[in-house]
């Protein structure tokens, strides 16, 4: 067997002038995602398929191609016997570009051994590990369930120590959480995808709500039928509710009352477990909104700063200040809300390790019950030679690596501990975001829509429904079906009654 670790051979890295491409030549299957993943890991390009074959710009690899500006072609190749990944120009069995593995010694599925194989293959050729390893597209919690002990996780995928030990410690959290929901319950999120202004990193659907003041009422109204239609057609017990969008809250205090007060008429939301709403940006909050939320028997929310750093709020184009959130937070606490929880991004454009450090210690003194601590690192390269870039990408990834490390230390010190975990794929580095808690104030929901353990009826434009099979004892293995709906508001509003068919067909 070949799982030992191989990523730190020296291997001689030149700089090209042009930017050749890699191509990974697919033989005996076609695992053309997962071979992306690991493509965009190393290149931070976005790889498209061709015939049998996986294609990219070197990216980030540029520079260790060579240079000759030859591209660089790989084989990725399963047969009867072996699985296999070697370079096209590679010698002998024995040359270390060569990766392989028998099928009898073989205990991962296809999939994750083709991308194992190029991940380590990468590595060797250009000298770079990431603190996840091979780990993209795969939730590090439900790996940790497969295995015994952190340090398989480190040996068969390259993971770094302290993220495989956080992804034992989050998984263990993650389990007991679960263990407080019945497998066949349901659990509901509401989506108001409106927010004050945009953030500059925003990935989601959400629009300006300023720009959108006549659609917001109609908009309300749609939602609150879709679920006039859905919810009385729908069998399994609810357990949690999630309000998010975007920032509900963004909706007038006539607005939120009427919306508020029309969720909670529904008899299905009489008993839950849990109800959450996100009051995400400080600046739509106020004392009557958060009323309406306490009169509906609502105690638990998020206030979302991202940075206590002004600048960033108004480089990131949030239009509140480190104060306002500060007011917003303290004035939830006063007025009854006993689980509140705050968001943080590392990563955020141009801010440095010292004031994300910042933000989090001045969030830690305030204690609240869950802070997140998400990562952002989006490529920036407009102008940039392929230097410059390969330079950057290691700076950024280095910068966003001390803030995580800090923030895991900080908040295990301070009484939190990790309880859910996801990572996204077109980040830098495939870093990871990170729920922590106070013992006892989990959020049911969020580890119930992340770990795909528990079936989801989404409402509102870009939610996504999702049902859970398991088709035997083994709850590692649950299927799941996915169900998503139209992402613009206007087209939601005029086709919501098709959706709500779609939905009721969908959990039939
Ligand atoms: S608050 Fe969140 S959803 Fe709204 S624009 Fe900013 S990032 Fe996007």
């Amino acid at each position: 067997m070949r799982y030992e670790n191989v990523t730190n051979m020296n291997h001689p890295v030149g700089v090209g002038d042009k930017s050749p491409k890699i191509l990974v030549r697919c033989i005996g299957h076609e695992f053309y995602y997962p071979i992306s993943d690991i493509l965009r890991l190393f290149t931070g390009e976005i790889p498209c398929t061709e015939e049998n074959c996986v294609v990219c710009d070197s990216g980030a690899m540029a520079s260790v191609i060579g240079p000759s500006s030859e591209d660089l072609v790989l084989i990725s190749s399963i047969s009867e016997t072996r699985i296999e990944t070697y370079s096209e120009k590679c010698a002998s069995e024995d040359d270390p570009l060569r990766i392989f593995i028998d099928k009898e010694d073989m205990f991962l599925p296809s999939n994750r051994e083709v991308k194992r194989q190029l991940y380590f293959l990468l590595s060797r050729l250009s000298g770079r590990s990431f603190p996840w390893g091979s780990l993209t597209g795969i939730r590090p919690t439900q790996v940790a369930r497969e295995l015994s002990s952190e340090e398989e996780m480190t040996k068969i995928y390259d993971v770094r120590h302290d993220k495989a030990h956080l992804a034992f410690l989050t998984r263990d959290r993650e389990d007991l959480v679960l263990k407080a929901t019945d497998p066949d319950s349901l659990h509901v999120y509401i989506g108001i995808p409106f927010c004050p202004s945009r953030c500059a990193y925003c990935s989601f659907v959400a629009q300006e709500a300023p720009r959108k003041t006549a659609l917001l009422p109609q908009y309300v109204d749609a939602v609150l039928s879709e679920m006039d239609m859905v919810l009385p057609k729908i069998e399994g017990k609810i357990e949690t509710l999630y309000i998010g969008g975007g920032t509900p809250t963004v909706l007038s205090e006539e607005l939120f009352e009427k919306f508020i007060k029309g969720v909670f008429s529904h008899k299905e939301f009489q008993n839950l477990k849990e109800v959450c709403v996100e009051a995400g940006r400080p600046d739509t909050i106020t004392e009557k909104k958060l009323q309406v939320l306490l009169d509906a028997g609502v105690k638990r929310i998020c206030i979302n700063p991202q940075t206590l750093c002004d600048a960033t709020l108004t480089r990131v184009g949030r239009k509140h200040t480190a104060e306002d959130f500060v007011k917003a937070f303290n004035l939830a606490g006063k007025m009854g809300f006993s689980i509140i929880n705050t968001d943080l991004i590392a990563g955020l454009p141009e801010e440095t390790a010292e004031e994300f450090c910042d933000s989090l210690r001045r969030i830690i003194e305030l204690q609240p019950e869950n802070i997140t601590v998400h990562s952002l690192s989006k490529k920036r390269r407009a102008t940039l030679t392929r230097e410059e870039i390969v330079k950057q990408e290691k700076e950024e990834l280095q910068r966003i690596e001390k803030m995580l490390t800090f923030a895991s230390e900080q908040l295990l010190l301070a009484g939190y501990s990790p309880y859910y975990m996801y990572k996204q794929k077109d980040t830098l580095g495939g870093h990871e975001n990170v729920g922590y808690s106070k013992d006892g104030t989990e959020c049911l929901y969020n580890v119930a829509m992340m770990s795909d353990q528990r079936s989801v009826l989404s409402f509102g434009a870009g939610g996504m429904s999702k049902r859970v099979f398991f088709e035997s004892e083994d709850v590692l293995h649950a299927r799941v079906e996915r169900c998503p709906c139209i992402k613009d508001p206007i087209q939601y509003i005029a086709k919501v009654n098709e959706m709500a068919e779609k939905k009721i067909r969908f959990f039939d």
